[in-house]
């Protein structure tokens, strides 16, 4: 388990947040970019962060984490072994998610929803409905970055909450000063 500062100082390390005027997912602006992915590319880190992600998890004995195919999955993975429970992927079928094929989620089993960053709140929702319709429960969700504002009908776990909101064009006070976007950072760092 890593304490605040040890999280803080490893995403630092990593410079997984950069300053600056950004777009996330072509919509809502920020000042300040994440990248989760700089980190959760180097093993050792994502066993931590997942393992203390897992903290809150532990007592509730989850049977399974669920979590979509993208680099999410990275963090749900290594949540998963943390918790001693399943990793179970939701894949988008035509008529919306559905469990991965070859994968189930049990009548009565308790699941974690997992995401490296949660902006888009209707996705967890997406997943929670998925767990309902197969007759298990959601425990909560885990979360590396939490940039969401609604508030769930269970709990959410982070390591970091970032200070700078994601807005609406029309309330970026950024645009409104002219600032120019800033160019994305690469996602490997040079060791
Ligand atoms: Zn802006």
């Amino acid at each position: 388990m890593l304490t605040k500062s040890q999280v803080k100082a490893i995403l630092d390390k990593m410079e997984v947040f950069q300053d600056g005027h950004f777009a996330v997912d072509g919509e809502r602006h920020t000042a300040q970019a994440a990248y989760p992915m700089r980190v959760l590319q180097q093993p050792e880190y994502a066993t931590s962060l997942a393992a203390t992600l897992g903290g809150a998890f532990r007592s509730l004995r989850p049977h399974a984490v669920l979590a979509f195919p993208g680099t999410g999955s990275l963090l749900a993975l290594e949540l998963a072994r943390a918790l001693r429970a399943r990793l179970v992927f939701a894949k988008r079928g035509p008529d919306g998610w559905r469990v991965s094929p070859g994968q189930a989620l049990q009548a009565d089993e308790r699941v974690v929803l997992c995401d490296d960053v949660l902006t888009d709140e209707t996705e967890f929702l997406e997943l929670a409905n998925l767990v309902a319709a197969c007759g298990a429960q959601v425990t909560g969700g885990a979360v590396m970055i939490d940039r969401s504002t609604l508030t769930f009908p269970w709990t959410i776990e982070s390591l970091v909450r970032p200070d700078a909101p994601l807005l609406d064009p029309a309330e970026c006070e950024l645009c409104k000063s002219g600032a120019p976007f800033t160019a994305a950072r690469a996602t490997v760092l040079s060791q």
